[in-house]
């Protein structure tokens, strides 16, 4: 029996008091017998909510935070597989992408709208 890492999701003996891969402390971690201790990462939250806080007219300057913390969220599940929130990095990814891209097509509009008015 073994469990993983909350930091950096390598497995442990159930008697380990501290990680044998990176040496984090394990004392007051209650849960760490059960075998799979799942959190959720703050970085995919984020994301997630810079994603939909991003949607054009509400604020779209969040969608450029919106899409790195998605990356750096991302990133962090890929290597720590005990974290939860990958779903919720990849919509708060998307999201933020989506919004970029109708912000630039919008301005993209408004950019030609005199060249179009002139012809
Ligand atoms: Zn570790």
């Amino acid at each position: 029996m073994s469990f993983c890492c909350f930091k950096c999701g390598s497995q442990n003996p159930d008697e380990s008091n501290f990680c044998m891969q990176c040496g984090v402390t394990f004392a007051g971690y209650p849960d760490r017998g059960i075998g799979e201790v799942r959190r959720t990462s703050e970085l995919a939250i984020a994301a997630l909510v810079c994603g939909i806080v991003g949607l054009p007219f509400i604020l779209p300057i969040a969608s450029i935070p919106g899409i790195i913390l998605g990356i750096m969220a991302i990133r962090q599940i890929k290597r720590n597989p005990s974290l939860d929130g990958r779903t919720m990095a990849v919509v708060g990814l998307i999201c933020s992408i989506v919004s970029m891209a109708m912000i630039a097509l919008l301005a993209l509009f408004f950019l030609c709208l005199p060249l179009l008015t002139k012809a």
